[in-house]
């Protein structure tokens, strides 16, 4: 029965759109550009428990610009209160961005080539008088999609 559940899950990939797996742009941590790694924030960083981090500039969430990993962190003393910046443009993470309307299969694929585990979500946003732009809706990991097959939550260790 178990079995019978994930080949059904495995089988509404190419029925689902990253829309309805996504973590919403306002339940993201992230971090502002013009961050200082000083104790409090590289203790908010672990607190929060999340390895990738987006980072937005200015006052708008909406404008991701970097991904900070965790890891990224080893060499960071919090005592030289480094800025945010000169890690990100050290490591220069690649961001991936995909579109709401994309299926789970061809996330799935694009994940399982390796490049990063985390996409950006975004959508064009054509209501309104203006021109249609894009307008980023949130996130999405490969965990949100395996979770979709597995039919359930995986809990963080
Ligand atoms: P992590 O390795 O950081 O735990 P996962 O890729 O395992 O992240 O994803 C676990 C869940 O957390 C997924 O639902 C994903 O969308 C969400 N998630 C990942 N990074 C963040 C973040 N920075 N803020 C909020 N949610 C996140």
């Amino acid at each position: 029965k178990e079995e019978l559940n994930i080949i059904q899950g495995a089988l509404e990939l190419r029925t689902k759109v990253v829309e309805e797996v996504l973590t919403p742009l306002g339940d993201c941590f992230m971090l502002r550009s013009d961050a200082v790694l000083d104790f409090a924030t590289v203790s908010e960083i672990l607190r929060s428990g999340y390895t990738r981090i987006p980072v937005y500039e200015g006052d708008q969430r909406h404008n991701i610009v970097d991904i900070l990993f965790v890891k990224d962190l080893a060499f960071v003393d919090p005592d030289d209160c480094t800025p945010l910046l000169t890690v990100t443009r050290f490591y220069n993470r690649p961001l991936h961005c995909v579109f709401n309307d994309t299926r789970l299969d061809t996330v799935l694929e694009e994940f399982k080539k390796g490049k990063s585990h985390l996409a950006i979500v975004q959508r064009v946003n054509n209501e309104g008088e203006g021109d249609p732009f894009y307008e980023v809706m949130g996130i999405v990991t490969l965990e949100d999609i395996i979770e979709e097959i597995i039919k359930s939550e995986i809990l963080d260790e």
